[in-house]
């Protein structure tokens, strides 16, 4: 089966784009259904790559190989081999013992995650292409890596606009409850059933390890903690911190890694609140802090939300800015792939005019290496931190 693209639209995947906008379609050959895998050729019938097919998305088409390869078992497992010698050079050798393995368009394979966390696997899948494929993903993983068990989770938003069912459940060995990880110098308990995304933010780990060095004895303020990454990387330093999760189960997580830290939870403060309302109470009560984390859910999940969420960065980060000690630190963060940097840049400005302090950018970071970026799909540099000094 083949996509014929219209005159002029093979140029981004030259350039190895891995996706094709239904408006770029001229026609298609041997009627193609959603989920089957197609060829692509340009206008004058040469061969592009190969790829998914959905004739129901906006992308019509997401490239698996710009060679005319067969996409089997065998090609499941070259692709899990290249992207594990990566996490392999990474983190051989060192203690971290949870990473993501496939990162979607960057380890080319679109619409795949694979997380692992000490031993087991969670995947999710965001096409329907990549559904029909799963019984060889799962047995390319199961030669790849060993697992002692492989859980998808099926609860994504963008499972719902591929047709896909909400399912998750495990597909192979056993899942526990919880799993601990090591992460540097952290151990930290994983919901992998029931917590977010697949269980934790791997992205942040090397920023954890960046904040836990700059909070060194310091007063320290974490918004919208999450289980806790941020604080127990800051309390390990000697800070005394205060956590805000809306979610009483990631304040509950968050108490656990403490005590598995061996850290004592007295003289540290856990909060299960709204992060736009509990800030607004640290300042009526005229509390202050030497260095603050905003690390937020994407506010803007599509680029009609872009102006709505740019509001709620600001909001909070005019808030953090007003109760931050002189000389104190505001770690800045957006994962909203919509929000590109310049613009979060300019939205923290626009809050520190407002709160009328001077903001001195120190590190303009990003997600960890294991969340690689293909130079190809830009749309993959999703998290921005900003790492800044308040006068
Ligand atoms: N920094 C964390 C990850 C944060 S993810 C880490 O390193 O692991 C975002 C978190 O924000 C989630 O835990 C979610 O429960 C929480 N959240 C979402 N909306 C919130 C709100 N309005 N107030 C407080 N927390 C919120």
């Amino acid at each position: 089966m083949k996509v014929i693209l219209k005159k002029g639209r093979e140029k981004s995947l030259i350039g190895r784009h891995p996706w094709v906008f239904s408006g770029g379609v001229y026609r298609t050959d041997g009627s193609p259904k959603t989920g089957d895998i197609v060829s692509l050729v340009d206008a004058e019938g040469t061969f592009l790559g190969k790829g998914f097919y959905n004739s129901e998305t906006s992308i019509a088409i997401r490239v698996l190989t710009w060679a005319d390869e067969a996409i089997d078992l065998a090609f499941w497992n070259k692709r899990l081999q290249q992207a594990l010698a990566l996490r392999t050079m990474l983190f051989g050798g060192t203690k971290t013992n949870a990473y993501r393995i496939i990162h979607g368009e960057a380890d080319l394979i679109p619409g795949l995650t694979l997380d692992y966390y000490n031993g087991y696997c969670v995947i999710q899948i965001s096409s329907a292409g990549l559904e029909k494929c799963k019984a060889d993903i799962v047995t390319a993983i199961q030669t790849t890596l060993n697992p002692k068990g492989i859980l998808e989770r099926g609860d994504l938003v963008s499972r719902k606009v591929e047709g896909l069912p909400q399912e998750s459940s495990v597909l192979a060995g056993t899942i526990p409850d919880t799993v601990t990880i090591t992460e540097n110098n952290m151990q930290l308990v994983v919901d992998l059933k029931k917590g977010q995304k697949t269980g934790f933010f791997l992205d942040q780990r090397d920023n954890r390890a960046r904040v836990g060095e700059l909070s060194k004895n310091k007063k320290v303020l974490n918004c919208f903690s999450y289980s806790g990454g941020f604080t127990v990387a800051a309390a390990l330093h000697g800070a005394t911190t205060t956590s805000i999760d809306i979610s009483a189960e990631a304040i509950e997580l968050c108490k656990q890694n403490f005590k598995l830290n061996n850290l004592n939870v007295a003289g540290h403060q856990f909060i299960a609140a709204d992060v736009f309302g509990d800030l607004r109470r640290l300042r009526a009560e005229k509390q202050t802090f030497d260095l603050i984390i905003l690390d937020p859910p994407a506010f803007a999940k599509s680029k009609d939300h872009v102006g709505q969420a740019a509001k709620g960065y600001k909001d909070i980060n005019y808030v953090a800015l007003q109760i931050i000690k002189e000389n104190g630190i505001l770690v800045t963060c957006s994962c909203s792939q919509h929000i590109e940097r310049m613009l979060f840049q300019k939205i923290v400005h626009d809050a520190a005019r407002d709160a009328g302090r001077t903001v001195q950018l120190l590190e303009f970071r990003g997600q960890a290496c294991d969340h690689p970026i293909n130079l190809a799909h830009p749309e993959g540099d999703y998290l921005k931190v900003m790492i800044c000094r308040v006068i």
